[in-house]
């Protein structure tokens, strides 16, 4: 696993925001249905938005790398 760290603080904690794609299915009576489990696995890498969590600074996860 990448070990990332802070570039300001040297910190390895971060709140890393994750968008997830999922499929949605919607019908003519106005109900809908996730096709997609969208409880899945969660995906980041380094253009993930992160900020650390004993400094506040905030960038990419690219930007964290060693
Ligand atoms: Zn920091």
């Amino acid at each position: 696993m990448t070990d990332y760290t802070c570039p300001k603080c040297g910190g390895h904690t971060f709140d890393i925001t994750v968008t997830q794609q999922v499929t949605a299915a919607f019908y003519s009576n106005g109900e809908h249905d996730l096709l997609d489990d969208a409880h899945g696995d969660m995906e980041w890498g380094d253009t993930s938005e992160a900020v650390c969590s004993n400094c506040r600074w905030s960038g990419t996860l690219g930007e964290a790398l060693p």
